[in-house]
Order: C-alpha cells, then sequence, then structure tokens
C-alpha cells in the first residue's frame, strides 16, 4: 500500500475533542492541546452525553497519569497554578502518542492489534454503528431493513468517541456480552469548576479516595496488550478501569465517498465494519468495583450503584449523590469519592457553588432507552455539613411520603370501576408527574438557600418553608387530578370529600414535620 493509502488518525494530535471556549464559541483538538489549553474552555461538548463522559474520564486517565497528584497540598498547587503542565504533557506525548492512532497495524487506539486492520472473508464483520447509542438504537429499531444498518459509515473522529463509551457505558447485548467494570451503566458524577481544566483537576483522585479494590500493577490503555477475547483479568489497577476495554474490536478503515452517518463530515478514510467481540471482564467473585465518579446504596449484600430510573427525575436523588453519609440512616448512602474529596479538600472554597454535572443512559441490554447530561449547582457547605445534608434529607423524604399520601387517597376516591380504571391509573401516574415536576425549581431554590445560611438554628424555618411548598404542590397536583376525573354528580362528590380527606391528611403531615426543634426554631 502506498504511502498516501495508509489511513492515520492520531487522537493525540488530530482535532477530534470539541471544547466551549470560555466566550461561548467552540474549537476541536486533539488530547494533547485539550490538555494544554484546558484552561481557556469552559467545557467539553458532543451531541451524545455518553461521548462526553467517554472524553472525560479518558482524559482524566491521562491527566491523572501525568500530575499522579498524592497528597492535597499537589492538587491544591495544582488549582493554584490554574493550569497543566506542558512540559509534563509532551513528556507523555513523546513516550505514548503512537498508542493513540486509531489505524496503527500495531498498536491501534482502544483496539487489538492481532485482528487484521482489513477483514478476512472467515471475520464476523459487524455494522460501525454498534458503537454509538444514537445510531444502534436506530439499528435495533429497524433490523428488519438489514440493508440499512450496513449503510452506516462514520468518519474517525465519530468512530473513536464511539469507542470511548465503551469502558463507561456497555451493557449486557447478547450471549457471552458482558458488561463493562461497573456493571449495569450507573450514573455518573463528574465535578464542574471555572474552567474544563478546573473540572479536570477536580477530577485527579488521591490515593486514599481510589478504589479500595484496585491493584497497584496499573496497565492503563496506552500500556495495555491487545485484548484478549473473553479475557477474565485477575486485578484491575485504578488507570486501567478508567479506560477497561470490555470490547475486543477492530475498525476497518475504507476510502470512502460521502458523509459520515452520524456527524455529517464529509469522508475520505472511514468506517462501516468492525470486529466487535467480548473483550475484558472482572472475575464473577472479584470484590465490588466501588467506582470514584458513581454513587451507591449500600444494600444488605453490596453496594448497589445509583442509577437512572424510569419516571424519576434525577433531583430525587440528591441526597444519594451528593450528601454525606448520614450515620443514623438505615439506608446509608455512599456518594462519589470524587466528591467526597472535594468536601474534604476544601478545593472549592472560592466557589460560592459548586457545578457538577451528571451523565446516564438507562439501558435494556445493549439498547439505550434514554440518556440525561444534567447539572446541578451544590454550595460547598451543603458537600461538607452533616446538618445540611440532614435538613435535604428529611426534606426529601417529606416530598416522597406526600406524594405516597396523595396517591393513597387518589386511590381511595376516584378507584372508578373497572372499566375506567386505566383512565385513573394514567391519572393518577399524571399527578404524581405534574407533583414531582413543579417540585423541580423549588428544591433547587431551597437547596441554594439553605447552603448560604452559616447559622445551624437559621435552617428549620428553611426547611419549613420548603415543606409549606410541598403540601401545596401535593394539593394543587390532587386538585388537577381530581377535576379531570369527570363531572357526573357522584364524581363531584368524589371530588369534594376527596380534596377534603387529601387537605386533611397533608396537614396532620405538615405538623408531624417538624425538623431541627432542637436546634432552634423561629
Ligand atoms: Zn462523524
Amino acid at each position: 500500500m502506498p504511502e498516501s493509502q495508509v489511513p492515520h488518525f492520531n487522537l493525540w494530535t488530530d482535532p477530534w475533542i470539541t471544547l466551549e471556549r470560555l466566550d461561548g464559541g467552540a474549537e476541536r483538538l486533539g488530547l494533547a492541546e485539550t490538555l494544554r489549553r484546558a484552561h481557556e474552555f469552559a467545557t467539553l461538548y458532543d451531541p451524545s452525553p455518553l461521548v462526553v463522559a467517554g472524553i472525560h474520564r479518558l482524559l482524566t486517565a491521562i491527566a491523572q497519569a501525568i500530575c499522579n497528584p498524592q497528597r492535597v497540598s499537589n492538587l491544591e498547587a495544582l488549582w493554584r497554578v490554574g493550569q497543566f503542565p506542558a512540559d509534563q504533557i509532551a513528556a507523555f506525548g513523546a513516550q505514548y502518542a503512537d498508542r493513540f492512532d486509531l489505524f496503527s497495524e500495531t498498536v491501534p487506539f482502544f483496539q487489538s492489534s492481532d485482528l487484521p486492520l482489513h477483514p478476512t472473508k472467515a471475520d464476523k464483520v459487524k455494522s460501525v454503528s454498534v458503537l454509538t447509542a444514537e445510531t444502534s438504537r436506530i439499528t435495533a429499531l429497524q433490523h428488519y431493513r438489514h440493508g440499512r444498518i450496513m449503510d452506516e459509515q462514520f468518519c474517525p473522529e465519530c468512530a473513536a468517541k464511539g469507542l470511548l463509551t465503551i469502558s463507561p457505558f456497555i451493557s449486557i447485548g447478547g450471549s457471552g456480552f458482558r458488561p463493562s467494570i461497573n456493571g449495569i451503566p450507573p450514573l455518573y458524577v463528574f465535578p464542574g469548576g471555572p474552567t474544563f481544566f478546573h473540572s479536570l483537576t477536580a477530577s485527579l483522585l488521591l490515593p486514599r479516595f481510589q478504589p479500595a479494590a484496585r491493584s497497584k500493577e496499573d496497565v492503563p490503555w496506552w500500556i495495555h496488550n491487545p485484548v484478549v477475547r473473553t479475557g477474565e483479568v485477575e486485578t484491575v489497577g485504578y488507570l486501567h478501569s478508567l479506560t477497561f476495554p470490555a470490547r475486543r474490536v477492530r475498525l476497518h478503515p475504507q476510502l470512502l465517498d460521502g458523509a459520515c452517518t452520524r456527524c455529517d463530515a464529509p469522508l475520505t478514510w472511514g468506517i462501516r465494519t468492525i470486529i466487535f467481540e467480548m473483550g475484558e471482564s472482572r472475575r464473577k467473585d472479584a470484590p465490588m468495583w466501588i467506582d470514584p465518579f458513581v454513587a451507591y446504596r449500600v444494600g444488605k449484600e453490596r453496594p448497589v450503584a445509583v442509577r437512572l430510573q424510569p419516571d424519576k427525575a434525577l433531583w430525587r436523588e440528591f441526597a444519594a449523590l451528593f450528601l454525606m453519609p448520614l450515620p443514623e440512616s438505615k439506608a446509608p448512602m455512599l456518594r462519589p469519592q470524587v466528591l467526597e474529596q472535594i468536601a474534604a479538600m476544601n478545593l472549592a472554597d472560592d466557589l460560592h457553588i459548586y457545578p457538577v454535572r451528571c451523565i446516564g443512559a438507562r439501558t435494556d441490554q445493549a439498547k439505550v432507552l434514554e440518556w440525561v447530561d444534567i447539572g446541578f449547582d451544590i454550595p460547598p457547605s451543603v458537600l461538607r455539613e452533616a446538618d445540611i445534608a440532614y435538613h435535604i434529607s428529611q426534606a426529601l423524604k417529606f416530598s416522597e411520603d406526600c406524594e405516597y399520601e396523595i396517591g393513597r387517597v387518589f386511590q381511595k376516591y376516584f378507584r372508578g370501576k373497572s372499566t375506567k380504571s386505566e383512565r385513573h391509573k394514567r391519572l393518577k401516574m399524571q399527578m404524581r408527574e405534574s407533583y414531582w415536576s413543579a417540585l423541580a425549581e423549588p428544591f433547587r431554590l431551597y437547596v441554594l438557600a439553605l447552603g448560604a445560611i452559616e447559622i445551624p438554628a437559621a435552617r428549620a424555618p428553611e426547611t419549613g418553608r420548603w415543606a409549606d411548598t410541598v403540601v401545596a404542590t401535593a394539593l394543587q397536583a390532587f386538585q388537577q387530578a381530581a377535576d379531570s376525573v369527570g363531572d357526573d354528580a357522584a364524581s363531584l362528590r368524589q371530588r369534594v370529600q376527596g380534596e377534603d380527606r387529601c387537605r386533611f391528611v397533608l396537614n396532620v403531615k405538615r405538623k408531624k414535620f417538624q425538623i431541627g426543634s432542637n436546634s432552634g426554631k423561629e
């Protein structure tokens, strides 16, 4: 093959990551420049939040390898300098840049070089669209139109982005295909900051916040051997976990006409087919892997990662995701270690509000049903103070209790005859939805207000106001649902009685809900 016929795409140097400048414009850079100029940008951008999470994890792994902070003072000093050391980035590049070439014969990025760059007749090839959630979803819906799947063709950038979603998000799918290191994809929490540099720096972990199950021997992607098919690994180091090759892949570059079917970029070298097999997994009896960017509920057996739930707005997981664990809690939470570190370090002391970004996908086997990319603004005191954690936990519990109550009253008064029951079920669901969506903004304001109150005794009135809002919102949602039930005489009577009952029950709840009575009320 003449040199002009050999494809190259090196993620270290070629531009493929879209970054939002602080002034709002966008630029595309390779890995090296992204790290070197991270302080000039606000954040990462991609239409797929899963890609954003994948790129953040790769950059975190590289920055962790470069900076390797051992104690608090290392991280504080880096935060103060405000940018990554250019000479160390260059040194890393000099040593490992060849490991980031997508089409390398011998060391292709995140692929296995023992698989050939050009498929043989015996190879079981798959469409490149299995790499991305948004196109494979189309594929899944249109599986009866097989021709369509094989029409997908990706530019190198999109193929690279798809490869990066494997480690954090690949789930089960077909026999023998096990999920990646974190199991069924959890919700990932990424720290923010004034610039993308701060976001990455806050993502660097001191040894004591790294997973306890990690091994000292670490094989991050840039020193990893080709991925063995269905290879159970005995041990996993921390950087290995951030670049975990859960699939054994090889892209097949071809000279193509037309445009990338994912991003519309004109193609020269593109990818239509790939090899996509089961790659690495941890042994089934290995100790639970606690990812530092994931929150867990500590159950009776082993911790369970917080994941997206159908019909449950993410802010309702606020306690599990962000608050310090409360000792008296019956179902203890384990917030992401990356937030534990921020709370312990006072890194964010110069910020009044600490921004975090939550990215997750809800999957059914290999299919992505839904994804979210949601930002939260958290006052540092909310991360740090047990008293505030207690207030917010109780506030959330109160809103769950009130939801339960209005549901119960609705069920009692409007169950209807069996012919109506489907409609009533739907009304009840709508009631819940309108209740929770009406509380989202008040909750955000409540958290900000609570975070701004320095004297613990002054927090109870704020939580009291939240409880009043919850009661008013619950009653309103109930009334709206009751209004839709129907207006024959029987329904009207039920409505009046139901509303009376609802008001009564909520008021009893509200009276019992007296938080912080020992820390001084108004
Ligand atoms: Zn593309």
